[in-house]
């Protein structure tokens, strides 16, 4: 970058939240690609100069035009809780932090609109006054905000019966600040929001957000535990596609997994694979006949009410089992993967078999196209980069999707490539490609090239 005048800049963000102090800019400017051994070397160091905290759309307006004026990068910052340094400064300058959107503007049946720095708790709470809920939330749902989910997640406690974010119908619609010499304030809705939707704060600054909710059931917790991980897995995808219990959660963890959960020492059996789950209160009598098809054993239940105190089985779940697991042996890493749609688990079988202990099974259940199918996020003893490599291309040689969580360029991960929609979008709002700079390879037509 060119020298900058820090000094303009600051003056020229008169009325908003201003952080210079560079120990919080530097912790600003993290996130949790901190479970990546192959990340951490990549992104150490990497801070923005200052960071801002607009309270209005106003300010968010007069943040992105400082920005252009002076040709400096933005970086839009959730609560920083992304797993591929998505919200880390490739190339320094400000950090937009979104926290101070927090208004829930109106919540009714079926639909919310909120602020993008809403939390995702928040929302959820507000909704259940009327009996709804969020459709889907990350297991960082306490923290998270919706923006981030929305610029930087793809699904979670609940896909399950929704999908995830990508389907159509699980996002109304986006209010979004361009980047441009006088900044303007887009609405897209209907198909038009997945020009904005999971591009990790590349081509828009999202505001305000129109989110579907789904229908608030009193959820019970269970784990189960079975004597071996294939009918632990069986039955993970039977109630996946058992249409009459209504589920939010079906995590299926390997033996050792459950022993990285300290909260569960005294109910899980030592070695054993087990389940967790959220059932609908209703559906926990019919669930015991599945229980006992598959030879498992309940070891853990809470009801709703009980459930709604303390910390719950979803922080235990997705991307948290990772972090359980790391709490206790750091070393450890993970993989993202999608398995082929597949009744007979023939894949998930061999992939258990082959990689034993070195990749441990971990599966959480999701709807994708009307079907129930295990994605997964294994537990992997990391060795070198090369073996990591190693064990992706295997999957991916054997059928299986993987979405590497070991890069920080949007293609190389989950995506693959850009959808030309978002990169023309791109083009348009970000004409000076100031934002997130560093993130996507895809070449753009730029005002700075
Ligand atoms: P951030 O990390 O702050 O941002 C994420 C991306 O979105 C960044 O690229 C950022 O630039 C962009 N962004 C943020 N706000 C805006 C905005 N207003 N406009 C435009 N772009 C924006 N993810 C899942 O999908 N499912 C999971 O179950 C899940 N579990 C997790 C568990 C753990 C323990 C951890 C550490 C992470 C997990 N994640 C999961 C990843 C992450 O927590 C979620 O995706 C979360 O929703 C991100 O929200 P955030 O506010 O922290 O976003």
């Amino acid at each position: 970058m060119q020298s900058v005048d820090w000094d303009a800049i600051v003056t020229a963000l008169a009325g908003v939240e201003v952080i210079t102090d560079a120990t919080q800019v530097a912790k600003l400017s993290q996130d949790y690609h901190t479970f990546s051994p192959v990340l951490v070397p990549l992104l150490s160091g990497k801070t923005g100069d200052l960071v801002a905290r607009p309270a209005t759309e106003e300010q968010v307006i007069q943040v992105a035009k400082t920005c252009v004026k002076y040709k400096v990068p933005l970086t839009v910052r959730g609560a920083g809780t992304g797993n591929y340094g998505q919200c880390v400064p490739l190339h320094g300058g400000v950090i937009l932090d979104t926290t101070r959107l927090n208004a829930i503007r109106w919540v009714k049946p079926g639909l919310a609109c909120v602020q993008a720095g809403v939390k995702l708790a928040a929302l959820d709470k507000q909704a259940r006054e009327i009996g709804w809920e969020m459709r889907m939330a990350p297991s960082t749902y306490r923290t998270a905000t919706i923006g981030g989910f929305i610029g930087g997640g793809s699904g979670g406690i609940g896909s399950i019966t929704y999908g995830q974010l990508r389907d159509r119908g699980n996002l109304h619609a986006l209010r979004v600040i361009t980047m441009e010499d006088e900044p303007r304030v887009i609405e897209l809705r209907g198909d038009d929001v997945h020009k904005v939707n999971h591009a990790w704060g590349v081509n828009g600054i999202i505001t305000e957000l129109e989110i579907p909710l789904g229908p608030a059931y009193p959820w019970a917790e269970l784990i189960v535990a079975f004597n071996d991980f294939m009918a632990a897995a069986k039955f993970g995808q039977a109630l996946g596609d058992a249409d009459g219990l209504i589920k939010k959660l079906i995590c299926i963890c390997a033996s050792p997994i459950p022993s990285y959960f300290a909260a569960f020492k005294n109910q899980i059996p030592e070695d054993r694979p087990c389940a967790l789950l959220m059932i609908a209160e209703s559906c926990l009598e019919p669930l015991q006949g599945l229980i006992s098809q598959y030879g498992g054993s309940i070891c853990y239940q809470k009801s709703a009410q009980e459930a709604s105190k303390g910390t719950s089985l979803a922080e235990f779940t997705w991307n948290h089992t990772t972090l359980h697991a790391r709490n206790v042996d750091p070393s450890l890493t993970y993989l993202q993967t999608l398995f082929p749609n597949d009744k007979d688990l023939k894949l998930v079988e061999h992939m258990y078999h082959h990689f034993r202990d070195e990749v441990m099974m971990h599966l959480e259940f999701i709807r994708v196209n009307g079907a129930a199918i295990p994605a997964a996020l294994q537990l992997v003893r990391y060795t070198t980069e090369e073996r990591l490599n190693e064990i992706m291309r295997y999957h991916e040689d054997q059928g299986a999707f993987i979405a590497n969580p070991h890069t920080y360029i949007i293609e190389d991960g989950g995506r693959k490539h850009m959808d030309p929609q978002q990169v023309q979008f791109k083009e348009m709002v970000d004409p000076y490609g100031l934002m997130n700079p560093g993130k996507m390879k895809t070449l753009v037509k730029s005002k700075a090239q």
